[in-house]
């Protein structure tokens, strides 16, 4: 057949190695019953320690569906999606994780959606009654914050499970953004878009990589990376306290000539300490788009790929 469309399924790996044969058998049988698509597998190896790019070496060695994207260290899970993506030749683009948390079953109801003519088909998770509750509160209080904050709508538990037509894949392939935040990004670009809800299934071996202290790092990222609402909240923000010390002044006044106030060590301490605490976050809020500036500006290449049995 000639008019078989091909859809590259891109799978970010960081130590992987027990997941990634699972994975691809999974979507291997998916795509088997699936008639008129062919399909490629790119794992984008994301400085993996362990046995994961033997393993793929070994698997793209006997199957001409497997590929792979080594990274020269670790970049992060966004960068190594951002990397699949650039390296996908499909007319259509799927982004799933590798630990069969994003279920293939899906794939097929992806695509159809696709076919209907959607340019982005992106899931969104059940929330998942098995996770501990610190997971599960942390992602509500992610979207939460992310909402508010940035000026993009996320849906609670959009995940980085999606279809993207080669359309906005190109488009895609335009951004040099170093702290890529795909999830929002996907959001903003725009396009045709439709939402599929799911039941994430349980990680299939080894333990998540995205500890507490990512998540608050990819929530700040996430948040600084789209939008600078937050220096105008920052300024909001002064503009409220101006106001209240104003308000405190004829106060001050009549402490100062007619009350006898010499007292007020404990609210002098705590307005010092509030507000060089304030000032500090403030100071810091500014410093991650300086630092922002300052990364991106050195125009560093995003990712550096070690090894690929992809030509393009
Ligand atoms: N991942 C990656 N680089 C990293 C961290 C994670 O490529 O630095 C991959 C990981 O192998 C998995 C996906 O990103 O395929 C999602 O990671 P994980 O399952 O740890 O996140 P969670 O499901 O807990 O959000
Ligand atoms: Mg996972």
């Amino acid at each position: 057949m000639t008019n078989q469309k091909l859809i590259s399924i891109v799978i970010p790996a960081y130590n992987e190695a027990e997941n990634i044969p699972v994975i691809a058998a999974g979507i291997k049988a998916v795509f088997e019953g699936l008639s008129g698509y062919l399909f490629e597998i790119i794992f984008v190896a994301d400085g993996c320690t362990d046995r994961s790019m033997a393993v793929l070496e070994m698997m793209a060695q006997h199957s001409d569906h497997i590929f792979y994207v080594e990274f020269s260290r670790n970049f992060g899970h966004q960068l190594a999606v951002k990397a699949g993506m650039d390296h996908a030749r499909g007319a259509g683009v799927i982004c799933m994780d590798g630990d069969m948390q994003h279920p293939p079953e899906l794939i097929p109801q992806l695509i159809e959606k696709w076919e209907e003519g959607y340019e982005v088909v992106y899931t969104i998770r059940k929330e998942d009654k098995r996770l501990p509750f610190k997971k599960r509160f942390t992602s509500r209080v992610f979207y939460q914050v992310l909402n508010r904050l940035a000026s993009v709508e996320l849906e609670q538990g959009a995940s980085d499970f999606r279809l993207l037509d080669r359309k906005v894949v190109d488009v895609f392939k335009e951004f040099h953004e170093n702290e890529p935040f795909l999830r929002g990004l996907v959001k903003w670009i725009g396009f045709k878009q439709y939402a599929v809800t799911y039941e994430p299934a349980a990680r299939f071996s080894g333990h998540s990589k995205y500890s507490f202290k990512k998540m608050i790092r990819l929530a700040l990222q996430g948040v600084t990376s789209f939008s600078i609402k937050p220096l105008y909240n920052v300024v909001y923000l002064g503009f409220a306290f101006s106001g209240i010390s104003v308000l405190y002044l004829p106060y001050v006044l009549y402490a100062f000539y007619i009350g006898h106030e010499v007292s007020g060590w404990a609210s002098l301490i705590m307005t010092i300490a509030f507000f060089g605490g304030l000032q500090l976050i403030i100071l810091g809020i500014i410093g991650i788009y300086i630092g922002k500036m300052f990364m991106q500006v050195k125009l560093r290449p995003n990712y550096i790929v070690r090894s690929t049995n992809i030509k393009i």
